[in-house]
């Protein structure tokens, strides 16, 4: 199932995707949603990011090829950081370049949304507590995270975290291609079977240092490849299995 958020006139709803349709839901994804029975074209809404999160925890060094590329190892346990929920965009929204950084990188990662509130959970527990899978990009300041002893402002700027462009349900992401490409150009790709700490570890892990709500994302790391975004881009991410989520890339100034 694809699940969407989308505008339609004034009004912000919720749906399932099927082909060119949307069949709208009452209420969100995780209070047990109900078909209103209305449908509208694809074509007649704007679709939105897939959730608001509370937060979006992400994950460094995830990829080893990506880890060796900036000079770092895999870490023993996942590295985590977290990106405030004012960074989440939806799939063509800009990505604004703030004037404080001379560099600001793609991230094309994984993105695993949570379904369930969820705490201290093992990892063969954890995929019971996963709405399901979406494209995230964690657009990074380069220049600012080699600068900074910690990541908040490198990663955290608004706009910094597209995510879409739906929540897809029914997918196994032990082993997807995950891309990135400018201007239609290839920049990253890797599989998730590379990841050091696969999702389900990762919703373990990260569940025993903080509870993860309905809507909270896990971001699961980029691999090798990533790059330096312009203004004028169209950054594009895709997930197999998923979709592409796609953001131009405009002066922040
Ligand atoms: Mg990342």
């Amino acid at each position: 199932m694809r699940l969407v958020r989308f505008r339609h006139d004034v009004r912000i709803r919720t749906g399932v995707l099927e082909g060119d349709a949307i069949r709208v839901l009452s209420g969100t994804f995780f209070e047990n949603p109900v078909p209103t029975g209305g449908e509208v074209g694809a074509s007649e809404v704007r679709l939105l990011a897939p959730v608001i999160p509370s937060k979006v925890v992400a994950v460094g060094r995830n990829y080893v090829a990506h880890a060796q590329e900036l000079g770092n190892e895999v870490p023993e346990e996942p590295l985590i950081f977290l990106k405030p929920s004012t960074a989440v965009i939806g799939p063509g929204d800009p990505v604004p370049l703030p004037p404080q950084s001379r560099r600001v990188d793609h991230e094309a990662e994984l993105a695993v949304v949570i379904g369930r509130v969820c705490r201290r959970v093992t990892e063969e527990e954890a995929p019971a507590f996963v709405l399901g899978y979406t494209c995230g990009n964690d657009v990074t300041a380069r220049d600012l995270q080699e600068k900074d002893d910690q990541w908040t402002r490198a990663k955290g700027f608004d706009g910094f975290c597209p995510l879409g462009p739906w929540v897809e349900t029914e997918l196994d992401p032990s082993d997807l291609e995950v891309a990135c490409r400018v201007n239609g150009e290839a920049r990253q790709a890797g599989r998730t079977s590379a990841m050091a700490f696969p999702p389900a570890a990762l919703v373990s892990y990260v569940s025993h240092v903080m509870t993860l709500l309905p809507g909270d994302v896990i971001l699961t790391g980029t691999p090798a490849g990533i790059g330096p975004l312009s203004p004028g881009d169209r950054v594009e991410v895709e997930v197999e299995g998923i979709g592409v989520l796609a953001n131009p890339v405009v002066n922040g100034g």
